[in-house]
């Protein structure tokens, strides 16, 4: 199950913070890092600071967009040094370390972290099912990024450890990749009923927050597909009537 989990750390700009995270995930027993899009290389600071841990560098994966990291997830949990974030799901991170044993068991799941010095951007926020705060000092939470790794490592290890407790999983949950199509299916779903216009704002967000909120499961998530193409089907044809009226 530990072996599911990906560590994902977007746009770091300090390679001892990759060394650094490599460390706290070993220690915690997860190997998997991913490094998305990263403002800098691996090099002998992150060797030195991973400590025994270069092994985890060495087979780090490399991928240029969130998307792509995340495509064969069936759980994404974007960490937030800010306690409320776009009104999106939260967890606490006991909450978290649960539901990435419980579901690490289906599926691969991401734990998601963000630039040392902006974080997460709402569009990557927006691609994530749950938020996770570590609840620090109000007026001081923003913790350093690989000891952020290091307690929501922990957390999944001390679930870890626990797991006999936890029922399992039933439902079967579409991997990012699906939810992503789907998204893109509605967005030009809206656009062929002139819903939405070519600029469509807040709406896709909205819309993000309602099934994300939802979560669909893998067989709903099909039948809200064929809804879209009913609807589609359905306009083309009255745009044919229409065109042979002329
Ligand atoms: N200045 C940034 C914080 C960067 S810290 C901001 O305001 O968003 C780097 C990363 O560590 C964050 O993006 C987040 O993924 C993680 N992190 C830091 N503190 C955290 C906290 N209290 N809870 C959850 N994640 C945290």
């Amino acid at each position: 199950m530990l072996e599911n989990v990906r560590i994902i750390l977007i746009g770091t700009s300090h390679p001892g913070n990759i060394g650094s995270a490599a460390r706290a995930m070993k220690t915690m027993g997860l190997s998997n890092l991913v490094l998305v899009a990263p403002e800098c290389d691996i090099d002998g600071k992150s060797v030195a600071l991973s400590a025994g841990a270069s092994d985890l560098l060495k087979n780090h994966q490399l991928f240029a967009t969130l998307d792509e990291a995340i495509a064969d997830c069936g759980l994404v949990i974007g960490a937030s040094a800010r306690p409320r974030t776009l009104d999106w799901p939260m967890l606490d991170p006991r909450e978290m370390g649960e539901k990435a044993v419980i579901e690490g068991k289906k599926h691969p799941i991401a734990l998601v972290f963000g630039r040392e010095n902006s974080g997460l951007t709402n569009d990557e926020l927006q691609k994530c099912h749950f938020h996770v705060f570590i609840p620090a000092n109000p007026e001081y939470s923003s913790l350093n990024l690989a000891m952020a790794v290091q307690t929501l490592s922990y957390e999944v290890r001390m679930a870890f450890l626990a797991d006999k407790a936890y029922p399992e999983q039933q439902e079967e949950y579409p991997l990012a990749n699906e939810i992503e199509g789907m998204f893109e299916h509605l967005e030009q779903t809206l656009t062929d009923t002139r819903f939405i216009v070519p600029h469509p704002g807040l709406v896709m967000t909205k819309l993000r927050r309602f099934f994300n909120r939802a979560r669909p499961e893998v067989k709903e998530l099909r039948m809200w597909r064929g809804i879209f193409s009913s609807i589609q089907k359905s306009i083309s044809s009255d745009n044919k009537a229409a065109e042979h009226d002329k």
